[in-house]
């Protein structure tokens, strides 16, 4: 699950998040104040993949709460909230660890964009941890490297896309174990969606790595379920 803290005092505005959130499928706690937002974030020991401060808060405002989430999770997502007047606080926010700001007002398309991009980052950061992040993963003939962001089959550097990348490296590690459309999905996409974008997906990467695309060894097909990586 997906979840997120949401800390905003004006209520209009907190509740255009939740509901908007909710809507993409993210599991929303939500608080009107700096001090509770504190609270929530060590009573679920830190266990949030994203989190939307208000820079403006009462109790403790947004950047200090950006400071002290960062101390406690190398790996949430933080966006913080601004008005137009608050370009310094801005900066001094990004230095503190958030990972981007949205300036009010927005728009819903806006903040899901913003939202489904860091969380994609987040989880692909979350992979990488439980990759105890090695510089590379060896498959078979296959090197997926971290460092240089490169995939090689026999030692030739195949040219992959960003997606395709995290696809490759949601396979590598999970070797040998169905996945589904949907879980393919939600791990690459941070969302649920049209699945067809993962089999579109997989048809070029099959054309990239495989010897003959329609005899895949690799990438394999799960009948009526998704796939599994084969080395
Ligand atoms: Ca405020």
């Amino acid at each position: 699950m997906k979840r997120i803290l949401v800390a905003e005092d004006e209520s209009a505005i907190r509740e255009f998040e939740v509901i908007n959130l909710q809507r993409s499928g993210y599991e929303v706690i939500e608080t009107n104040d700096g001090k509770k937002a504190d609270e929530i974030f060590k009573d679920h020991n830190a266990d949030f993949d994203l989190a939307i401060l208000d820079i403006m808060l009462p109790g403790i405002d947004g950047i200090e709460l950006c400071k002290r989430f960062r101390k406690l999770s190398e790996t949430i997502g933080i966006i913080l909230l601004t008005a137009k007047s608050q370009e310094i606080d801005k900066i001094s926010g990004l230095m503190y660890g958030a990972d981007d700001y949205i300036t009010k007002p927005f728009s819903p398309s806006e903040l899901i964009a913003r939202v489904d991009a860091l969380y994609r980052r987040v989880a692909l950061n979350i992979t990488r941890i439980e990759n105890n992040f090695k510089e590379e993963i060896k498959s078979g003939e296959f090197i997926l490297n971290f460092k240089n962001i490169t995939f090689k089959k026999r030692n030739k550097i195949l040219n992959l896309t960003q997606v395709e990348f995290q696809i490759i490296e949601y396979f590598f590690s999970n070797p040998n174990l169905n996945l589904t459309r949907k879980q393919i999905m939600e791990h690459v996409w941070g969302e649920s969606g049209d699945e067809k974008v993962v089999d579109v997906n997989i048809r070029r990467l099959r054309m990239k790595i495989e010897d003959d695309p329609s005899r895949p060894e690799h990438i394999v097909t799960v009948w009526g379920t998704g796939y599994k990586w084969v080395s």
